[in-house]
């Protein structure tokens, strides 16, 4: 009989549990758990690496299960003990969870399983799918260990080290270059550089021996409201399985389609409107259709004068934030369709003079000369200065401008 279970129940053993299975589910927690790998998991980490701290010296575990937590007063127990840091990496070779894919190193110091490479897979999403939320399946193909052996590759007891490269998988040969005695590391022949043996006959049929299996993976991806191109979704602990690793983990890098309609900004959409000179001078109204079945039904107001190029907005009918309850705003962008020229009749054209604010007045040209001239279409003349190429550079210039009068 024990006095309390507390520890214990922290690694989720019983009291009669032996070393290799304490190990065991420890080290399962502890990677489950570890901050790098799980920062949300507050103190937990810290928990059970205290338990085991004490239940695997037997000594402690002795006075624990007779006394209870009281009984380790005064024998450095409570959280000061050891750091939970160090006791991971005692037993696991720190730093695993280091950057993507870290060596174990293979003859080195014992360090431990390395932590698999993520795997990054790019989501089409569109604009109206970033909006709304959306949840989507993706299939993808991953390997998996072996179900069948276990991820050992055949039988209990099949598998054996390889003999002539201490499960190195390579071996070191000298050789001689000319006057040189190279030493060169060579695959090692008998186990194919895998480091192991399996008997033929015990071999596991499922995998052929090779410990993994590929399999089809559905994940259910949950785009949330406000998402923004280049955010991942995290799937831990998905990554490829082999033996000796622990999986990296799946991430779903958002990747946001271009839209006929908007520009994203951050949480705020991009409009281009085109209007009439009559709504932009006397108002009126034009209809945007929203990322949701909505239509913005907009009212220019009478007097308003929407210049071209000028940007309003129409506020809280952006994207919405993501995770916060707010949206962006709607910056509407507008250029203005002009009358086509000879539109209206002298008399009406006549009638603007009595309608519209009144022409600058000239200023004094004092002594200067003054020639009057008319205007011409300068698509025309652009085209003659193509023709002729650059001899003359001034006339090149005088080409250019033009450009954006001519397509109003
Ligand atoms: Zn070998
Ligand atoms: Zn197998």
């Amino acid at each position: 009989m024990v006095r309390e279970t507390k520890f214990y129940d922290v690694l989720g053993v019983s009291p009669d549990v032996s070393e290799g299975e304490l190990k065991k589910a420890y080290r399962k927690l502890a990677l489950k758990y570890h901050p790098d790998k799980n920062p949300g998991a507050g103190d937990k980490f810290k928990e059970i690496s205290h338990a085991y701290e004490i239940l695997s010296d037997g000594e402690k575990r002795q006075m624990y299960d007779q006394y209870g937590e009281e009984g380790l007063n005064g024998q450095g127990a409570g959280m000061g003990g050891m750091d939970a840091e160090d006791l991971f990496s005692q037993l696991f070779g720190g730093g695993i969870f280091g950057g993507g894919g870290g060596h174990g190193g293979r003859g080195g110091r014992p360090s431990g399983p390395r932590r698999g490479k993520d795997m990054v897979h790019q989501l089409k999403v569109s604009l109206e799918d970033l909006y709304a939320g959306k949840s989507s399946k993706l299939a993808l193909q991953k390997h998996i260990l072996c179900p069948k052996c276990d991820g050992k590759g055949g039988k209990e007891g099949a598998v054996q080290t390889c003999r002539s490269c201490n499960g190195n998988g390579v071996r070191i040969v000298m050789r001689q270059m000319g006057p040189m005695i190279q030493q060169m590391q060579q695959p090692c022949g008998d186990c194919r550089g895998e480091g192991e043996i399996v008997n033929e006959r015990d071999r596991c049929k499922h995998c052929v021996g090779k410990k993994i299996i590929s399999e089809r993976k559905i994940l259910e991806v949950h785009i949330d409201k406000g998402m923004r191109d280049g955010q991942k979704i995290t799937f831990q602990g998905e990554g490829d399985q082999a033996p000796n690793v622990i999986p990296g983990d799946i991430l779903i890098a958002i990747d946001e389609k271009p839209h006929p309609r908007f520009k994203r900004q951050g949480d705020d959409l991009v409009y281009e409107a085109r209007i009439d000179l009559l709504t932009a001078l006397a108002g009126g109204q034009f209809a945007i259709s929203h990322l949701d079945d909505r239509v913005l039904l907009v009212n220019v107001l009478p007097g308003e004068a929407i210049k071209p190029d000028c940007v309003k907005v129409i506020p809280n009918e952006g994207m919405p934030a993501y995770r916060h309850h707010h949206h962006g705003h709607m910056f509407v962008k507008f250029s203005v369709e002009f009358p086509q020229p000879n539109w209206a009749t002298p008399e009406v054209i006549a009638k603007l003079d009595t309608i519209l604010p009144s022409r600058p007045q000239m200023p004094n040209f004092g002594d200067k000369h003054v020639d009057e001239v008319v205007l011409a279409d300068a698509e025309a003349y652009q085209t003659q200065n193509t023709q002729r190429g650059y001899e003359d550079e001034d006339e090149d210039q005088r080409g250019g401008p033009g450009v954006q009068c001519a397509q109003q």
